[in-house]
């Protein structure tokens, strides 16, 4: 089967064409600014060059019409006609309490999503202007939704529940749904698979280290417990994000800039994190070169990102009582060694170690602890839009 796997952004939207026997993306790409002045698609055949285009883009569904374009252009597609993609897979940010697994898309299953808007008002609005470009202009095709959140849907209410009066939970769901449920599931997926175990026997901590960066507890192929709540701010310090902090900290600072909370909330979401800690990016390349070239900061801000994600990796292992495996994955799990080592060296309790010329290596699944170590630590890439495409594939067969 042919799927193209969309992720939609209010203003972007990625794809994958992906071959679902051989697993081979045969094309990809990035229509970004949609809505906006300068809107431009880029598209990578599998075996051809790279294409940037500039072209008005007022919509999503004239986006979704121009990839297709591109996937049956006569020259440089991958495909004939419409008629050869079988299903689209729709990452979807937030399903709430409705969706534990994945679900073929009909008219009950966008007015559910639709009901979590509100609890993802950035994200959720614009998968489903997505869905329905998609819909508009290939009716006939299969769609297929996953989540960000069904992957954590197994979490026991201790997991799930914050300190805060049962009722907010009653009326209006304030709880811990945790997100990268597809990064979490197929990391762990693909560890116990490198390591020729079954999932089931094992208790796996996946640390999904990128821009936005979570970590989950995965106890016999469930997730236990995950870093990320309500929203994806809480938890880990981030690219920009800060992660959990004092709630005290709102209303305090709100006092001091003469802001409120909203004007807070844009501090914490997109000014914090590492790059607000270091005052110099929130790329951890940035980062590297800048502890490299002994900027203090960048120092402090390296040294206190990797004490929270081992104090994070500490407490999962009290939540299973264990664990077998560590698994790093996404952009500054795969690349950055620094950050691994960082972490490695709280760790040793444990008995497992990072190698340091293991360590050297980047981007490929790899065991990094030394061979009889009793916690295997490892390298796992993700790959979400491979993840997306095989839910597609089980659902719509
Ligand atoms: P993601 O959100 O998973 O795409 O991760 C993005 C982040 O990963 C970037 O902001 C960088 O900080 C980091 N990253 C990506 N590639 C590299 C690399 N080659 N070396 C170090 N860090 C990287």
């Amino acid at each position: 089967m042919n799927v193209l796997v969309i992720n939609c952004g209010s203003s972007s939207l990625k794809y994958q064409f992906i071959n679902s026997d051989s697993e081979e993306v045969l094309a990809k790409g990035l229509c970004e600014r949609i809505g906006i002045d300068g809107s431009r698609i880029s598209y990578q055949p599998k075996d051809g060059d790279k294409e940037e285009t500039v072209i008005p883009m007022p919509d999503h569904t004239v986006a979704v019409r121009l990839v297709i374009d591109k996937l049956t252009n006569p020259e440089t597609g991958v495909v004939k006609s419409l008629s050869d993609i079988d299903a689209v897979g729709h990452r979807i940010v937030h399903g709430g309490e409705k969706f534990a697994s994945s679900v073929i898309i009909d008219d009950e299953v966008i007015k559910a999503i639709e009901e979590c808007n509100d609890l993802a008002p950035l994200h959720n609005p614009a998968n489903l202007i997505g869905i329905d470009a998609c819909k508009k202009l290939m009716p006939s095709v299969p769609m297929v939704a996953v989540f960000d959140t069904a992957f954590h849907q197994t979490m026991p209410p201790k997991a799930y529940l914050y300190g805060i009066p049962y009722e907010y939970y009653e009326k209006y769901k304030v709880r811990r749904y945790g997100f990268h449920g597809t990064s979490h599931d197929y990391v762990s997926t693909e560890a116990a698979k490198f390591l020729g175990k079954d999932r089931k026997d094992l208790k796996i901590i996946v640390c999904h280290l990128g821009n936005g960066a979570s970590i989950t507890a995965v106890d016999k192929g469930r997730s236990v417990d995950t870093s990320m709540g309500l929203t994806p701010l809480d938890g880990l310090i981030m690219g920009t994000r800060s992660g959990s902090i004092d709630p005290a900290i709102v209303t305090f600072l709100a006092g001091k800039l003469n802001t409120d909370a909203d004007g807070v909330m844009e501090i914490l979401n997109k000014k914090s994190g590492v790059l607000g800690l270091s005052k110099v990016s929130s790329d951890f390349r940035d980062l590297e070169k800048a502890y490299n070239e002994g900027n203090e900061l960048a120092k402090i801000t390296l040294e206190t990102y990797s004490y929270h994600v081992a104090k994070f990796i500490g407490s999962y292992v009290a939540a299973m009582n264990g664990v077998d495996v560590i698994a790093y994955t996404a952009g500054v799990g795969e690349n950055t060694s620094l950050v691994r080592r960082m972490v490695s060296e709280y760790l040793t309790y444990l008995g497992t170690n990072v190698d340091p010329e293991k360590n050297k290596l980047r981007g490929e699944t790899v065991i990094l602890s030394d061979p009889g170590s009793k916690v295997v630590t490892m390298i796992v890439p993700t790959n979400e839009e491979l993840a997306i495409c095989r839910e597609t594939v089980r659902l719509v067969k």
